[in-house]
Formats: structure tokens, sequence, C-alpha cells
């Protein structure tokens, strides 16, 4: 720590120029993150000083998380789910699985099952809670084989896990099949639609991958993602609210007597930021925005083949992935871990920039 303190002239310029060195958006192609929307950022700083983790102090900001908790629900077609506002994906995913093995507590070597395409933060989630992680193996299209994650279920599967969006490919895993399993086997089946949950609504065709399922008993979403909220928001919804209560544990000197959250302070000001541009928006905006990013996603996918540079798969969601060696070093990609070109068609992404990409990868491939 500095012995004296600098002046705040000082202060922002060191930061001016640190913060240069952060990539530039125009060329982020590999990011699942997007600056937030302008009416998030508003929101934000309003409760910029907000603690979810003592919502007894700010019962109007806690009003807001119940808000936004019931806008996913709807969405996700259960009107009374519950759930709560999470830092992201990975406490989402580990928070269900915590709750699985929770209420399976009689068994005394729990296993999840998950596809090889998992995120790996529930490699995470499974360390964490002393959980074995069994891996079931892809279909040639590169989703879940569910007739083999129904092999490798066993009487101590407490969980088993489906992909609405998966992080790599942008694919939906068949999950109808899997929350039938779930149901037939009476299993907990968590739903990661960190990424596709706020898209797979939003598209033109219907894909079932909610609560309309009967089988699916929790979903992870994440609003600081396409729901172009600032960031830290997800969300876990839980298809029946009490089963939370489950994890519950005594906080004795907080404004509430118990809480099922992972983390004890938790910021309110972007779940403002993530419902306000749910409401800003509505389903029609949203739609909007999806639309543009598929739209883009699918003139990359075109753009690319004319240069002789084959997809990988056709996404269900807005990820492109293609059969490529190099690209131009000024843009910021990401390869799959089976070595594939990923470029996430994020609303900061724009037509303009896909074009100003297709015209660099025109100059070295054609
Ligand atoms: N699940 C999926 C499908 C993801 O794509 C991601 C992140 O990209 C996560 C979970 C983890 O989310 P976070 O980075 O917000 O913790």
């Amino acid at each position: 720590m500095l012995n004296k303190g600098m002046t705040e002239k000082d202060l922002f310029s060191f930061f001016t120029h640190t913060k240069e060195e952060d990539l530039d958006h125009n060329y982020i192609l590999s990011s699942m993150c997007t600056p937030p929307h302008p009416i998030a950022v508003k929101a934000h700083s309003m409760f910029i000083e907000t603690n979810l983790g003592d919502p007894g102090l700010f019962p109007g900001t806690a009003s807001l998380e119940r808000l936004l908790i019931g806008r996913l629900a709807t969405l996700f077609h259960h009107p009374t789910a519950g759930g709560y506002a999470t830092s992201g994906g990975t406490e989402s995913n580990i928070q269900a699985l915590r709750l699985a093995k929770e209420l399976r507590k009689e068994i005394t070597t729990p296993n999840v099952v998950v596809p090889e395409s998992a995120h790996f933060s529930f490699k995470k989630a499974c360390d964490i809670l002393c959980l074995e992680m069994r891996t079931v193996p892809l279909n040639n299209d590169l989703r879940m084989d569910a007739s083999k994650a129904a092999e490798i279920i066993d009487k101590n599967t407490v969980c088993l896990v489906g992909i609405a969006g998966t992080t790599e490919y942008g694919l939906i895993d068949p999950i109808s099949e899997l929350a039938a399993i779930a149901s037939e086997q009476d299993i907990f089946f968590h739903v990661d639609a960190a990424f596709g949950g706020m898209v797979i609504p939003f598209l033109d065709r219907e894909i079932r991958f909610d609560f309309l399922l009967p089988g699916v008993t929790s979903i992870a979403v994440d609003p600081h993602k396409m729901g172009l909220s600032t960031i830290p928001c997800g969300c876990l919804i839980i298809r029946e609210p009490d089963m939370l209560n489950t994890l519950n544990i005594e906080t004795p000197y907080l404004s509430v007597k118990q809480e099922f959250t992972l983390s004890g302070t938790r910021p309110g000001a972007p779940v403002a930021g993530a419902l306000a541009v749910l409401d800003y928006f509505g389903v029609e905006g949203m739609r909007a925005v999806v639309s543009g990013c598929m739209q883009n996603t699918l003139r990359l996918i075109d753009g690319m083949e004319t240069f002789g540079i084959q997809r990988a798969v056709t996404p269900d969601v807005n990820v492109a992935t293609f059969i490529c060696r190099d690209i131009p070093d000024r843009w910021k990609v990401s390869w799959t871990r089976r070595g594939h070109l990923r470029i996430v068609c994020m609303p900061h992404v724009r037509r303009d920039r896909i074009e100003a990409f297709l015209a660099d990868i025109g100059e070295m491939y054609a």
C-alpha cells in the first residue's frame, strides 16, 4: 500500500493508461461477454452501494432481485419458479450441484453425469463438492448422447446435466430426451443455459429446453452474457423455490437469519442492470437483439465458406466454428479443444465488424 495517497488526477491518469492496455472490443470475437447496454450502466450506477447479502437493509433492491427472477421464471414457462442472482454461470452450476447433492444426502459416493462438452465450471464444482464427475461422450453432431447418459447413470447419480448452448460450439443438447430420462429415474436435472438462456427463448424456431419439460429441475442463465447487463450477473432458477432452503445456513448477525446463497456479500447493482435491460427491451427488443446476432452468425459462416473455410458445425445459437488454420493477428478469436476456430457473434460484433473480419480473411485466403 502507498504510504502517502495519490492525487485524483494522477490516479486516473494511471488508470486511463492502464485501461488502454485492454483490447478494443471492435476486435474481440472470442468473448461471451459484451459491453453492457447504457440502460444497464445507468441502473447499475444507481444501485452501486447495495448489498443483497444483507437484504433487510436493502428491501427495495431485494425486490428487484425477486422481479428479475420472476421475469426469467416466466420466460422459462414456470412463473412460480424461484432462485437468486449469482456471480455467473460458474456459481449457478456449483450451487445446482450442491443442492442436488444435499437433496440426496444418504448417498455416500455421489456422482454427477455431464456431457463431454460441459463448461469447466463443472470440474470446479465437482472438486469443491467431492463429487465424481462422469463424462458422457458426444454424438457425431457434438451434442450429448442421451442414450449413453442413460447407461452411465446409476443409483449414486445425484444430478444429470445438459447444456443449452455449449460454450465451444453453440449447440443445444437433446434436453427433452434428457429430461425424460431424469423424470423416469427421478434424478435432479440441471440445464446449463448460462449462454443459451438469453438466446433460445428469442429465436424464431421453438426449442424446448426449460420448465415446459417436466424433468427440468433447475436452469443456469447469465444476464451478463447475452442479457447485456453489467458484470457480474448470473441467475440460478429452481422449479420448486422451497428446494433452495435445503442449503440454508444460519447467518446470526445479518438482517436475515438464514441464507442459501454461496457468496455472502452480493452486488445489487448488476441485478438492477439486468432487470433494466429486460424491461427496457421487452420480449420484442430481445428478439431483435438475438435476431441480429443470429443473422451475423449466418453471414459469417456464409462468408467464410465462400473462401473455402468450412463450418465445424451448424450452431443453434450465435457461436460459429470453423475448420481453419490461421487468422490475421489483430483479431482476438479463440480455438476449441478440438482445434476449431471459434467466434462468438455477441451484440458488439456488429455487421460492419463481420465484414471487416471477412475482408481480412479474404486477403489471407482468397
Ligand atoms: N456455462 C456455460 C455454458 C458457459 O458458456 C459459461 C461461460 O462461458 C459458464 C457456464 C461459466 O460462466 P461464468 O464465466 O459467468 O462463470
